[in-house]
């Protein structure tokens, strides 16, 4: 094992970290659970957990610190940090967006011009302002942005939005999208030779274990003579694999598929003649 670990910052509290822990456990990684410590080690693999404020990593991985942390990318974007993005981890979706209470007449950004907009992301929002050509009256709150038009504080907010049912208890109505963001892993600029290889190791995990999300293996029975018909309809890793059941005239097909796309398929499948149809869960996928 290596004499130097990877240091990975991620969430003290907050959304990400739940998922952030999960990732790691699921690439095999044991933590001792170290929710009131501000770093743990892990037990079989070089690396050590550092617990952090959400709005600090970026600072952390920027100055080497932290080699690499989870962190949403608009929290990035707003840090301004020099940070390199080595992986999109497809969890803690949203969207940072401008929104303005029901009924407002909206048209387009060009309609905040010289209004007040309540922001937690004052630079993100200056940003799409100077990009949009307009002059807006920026006013930075650290939370509950959604009750600030309501309270008369302002006219329009800019906030982060993932289902969209914050926004409609408090009256207000999505307009425009400023970015996107998702859970991402950073690296540092400073991070060395040793701890990258690391690294490289990890997101190979990391890769693995997210390429088998959302995937399912499935198995069925089909007549032979219409497998050729069925592998038509399978998206496969490289080819399904069809074998002969002991019975004569049927032949068992197994393949790799997304979720989504099975239930698309599924009536075709069965009007082909697939019968005794399995999915079944993939832990993890090695491509
Ligand atoms: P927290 O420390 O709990 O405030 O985490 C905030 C981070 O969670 C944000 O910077 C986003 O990257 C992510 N996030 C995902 N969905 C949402 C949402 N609906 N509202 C706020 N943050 C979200």
């Amino acid at each position: 094992m290596s004499t130097k670990p990877l240091r990975i910052a991620v969430q003290k509290k907050g959304r990400l970290l739940d998922e952030s822990i999960q990732l790691l456990k699921e690439c095999g990684i044991k933590i001792d659970n170290g929710r009131d410590q501000l770093k743990a080690a892990a037990r079989n693999f070089p690396i050590e957990v550092l617990y952090l404020r959400n709005s600090d990593i970026p600072q952390y991985i920027q100055d080497g610190v932290a080699d690499i942390g989870i962190i949403g990318e608009n929290t990035l974007i707003e840090k301004e940090k020099e940070v390199e993005i080595v992986q999109q981890l497809g969890f803690s979706r949203c969207r940072l967006s401008l929104a303005t209470p029901k009924g407002m007449d909206y048209q387009g950004p060009a309609d905040l011009e010289g209004k007040r907009i309540a922001t937690s992301y004052p630079v993100s929002l200056q940003r799409y302002l100077d990009a949009n050509n307009i002059r807006a009256d920026i006013h930075e709150i650290s939370g509950s942005v959604e009750i600030a038009p309501n309270i008369g504080l302002a006219d329009a907010i800019c906030d982060l939005v993932s289902t969209g049912s914050t926004l409609f208890k408090n009256g207000l109505e999505e307009q425009d999208i400023v970015l996107k963001s998702e859970a991402v892993i950073a690296a540092s600029p400073q991070i060395d030779a040793e701890r990258r290889d690391i690294l490289d190791r990890l997101l190979f995990r990391i890769k693995s274990v997210l390429a088998a999300r959302n995937k399912k293996y499935l198995l069925m029975n089909v007549p032979t003579e219409k497998v050729a018909d069925v592998t038509k309809l399978l998206p496969g890793m490289r080819s399904p694999t069809v074998l002969p059941l002991a019975e004569p005239g049927w032949s068992s097909v197994h393949t790799v598929i997304e979720e989504g796309r099975f239930w698309e398929i599924i009536d075709e499948l069965r009007t082909k003649g697939a019968e005794g149809i399995l999915i079944v869960p993939i832990d993890k996928m090695i491509l």
